[in-house]
């Protein structure tokens, strides 16, 4: 039976290494968050940030434009903020309305404050192994990789989903510490190759967005999963791995919810502490 591979007790721990870093600073640390239009969903993220950043020492402010807000109005609210020399980071809240593109307004945010580390530049760090803002769900699926004290190198580490925002700087990040790297994508299922890729990985990491993709049948006994899929199915949140089956052969695996989720609010946090030392690093 696998042991539960939980976000809360890791993320505890990076908090109070953010407390230090917080404390280390001279002025406390400013995240400005804006969302556009209304969203259930954004707005509770929100609110769990501004809950996670209080905690830290963190002022978390947040603004809320209207829903007709234009691509080039945003643009310009971010520049105000880019310009503003007391905020330190900016998270844009996804989702946005139809008439904004996300990856256009992600290159506007200075990339020292690009907390979400999705500006080119940080993404084409992260390239070279020299990133110091990475995309928070990723880093999160490494921090929980990391709990089981694996040594990624030379293992058979297959990434499902290929998503900008998680499984391509994740591959990245692994093939930085040496993984022999498959990355499965729609292309591969509609291939009919998912269950064969899934069943020699070593470490498994799925974020797609779809209940019981992957079969626990699959998951090769020993194996460490990290579930990122997020699915309401009624009243419940579940993964995309089928997890009770999947739980009788992994040594690892996250629970959904409860294992990638607490962690990447912290994430979050880390990059702005991080960010914020940057900024007074380089004055
Ligand atoms: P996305 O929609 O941008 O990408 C989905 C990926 O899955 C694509 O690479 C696509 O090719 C692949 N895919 C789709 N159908 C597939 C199939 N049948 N077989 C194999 N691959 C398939 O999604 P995303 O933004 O990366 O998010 C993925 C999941 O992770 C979602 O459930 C999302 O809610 C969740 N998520 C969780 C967190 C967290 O903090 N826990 C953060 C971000 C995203």
């Amino acid at each position: 039976m696998a042991q539960l591979l939980e976000g809360k007790p890791i993320a505890e721990k990076i908090k109070e290494e953010i407390k230090q870093k917080v404390l280390a600073l001279s002025a406390r640390p400013v995240l400005a968050s804006v969302m556009v239009g209304e969203n259930a969903g954004a707005e509770a993220y929100a609110k769990s940030q501004a809950k996670t950043a209080q905690a830290l020492g963190i002022e978390y402010q947040f603004s809320k434009l209207a829903q007709e807000t234009s691509e080039s109005q945003l643009i310009e609210f971010i520049q105000k903020l880019n310009a503003d020399k007391s905020v330190n980071g900016i998270i844009v809240q996804m989702p946005l309305p139809a008439q904004i593109d996300y990856k256009k307004i992600s290159q506007f945010i200075l990339p020292e404050k690009d907390i979400e580390g999705m500006h080119p530049q940080n993404i084409g760090k992260i390239l070279f192994g020299k990133a110091k803002l990475i995309p928070c769900t990723a880093n999160a699926a490494m921090e929980l990789i990391n709990a089981t004290g694996i040594d990624l190198y030379g293992k058979e580490v297959v990434v499902v989903g290929h998503s900008e925002i998680v499984g391509k700087p994740l591959s990245l990040l692994l093939l930085d510490k040496f993984a022999t790297l498959t990355v499965c994508h729609i292309g591969t299922s509609r291939a009919g190759k998912l269950e064969e890729h899934v069943r020699k990985a070593e470490v498994l990491i799925v974020a797609v967005g779809k209940a019981g993709l992957i079969k626990g049948e699959w998951i090769k006994e020993g194996a460490i999963v990290i579930d990122v899929g997020i699915n309401r199915i009624g009243d419940k949140i579940v993964g995309d791995v089928e997890f009770e089956e999947a739980q009788k052969r992994a040594a690892f695996i996250t629970p959904v919810p409860g294992g990638v989720g607490p962690l990447t609010v912290t994430m979050l946090m880390r990059n702005l502490v991080e960010a914020a030392t940057l900024q007074r690093d380089t004055q």
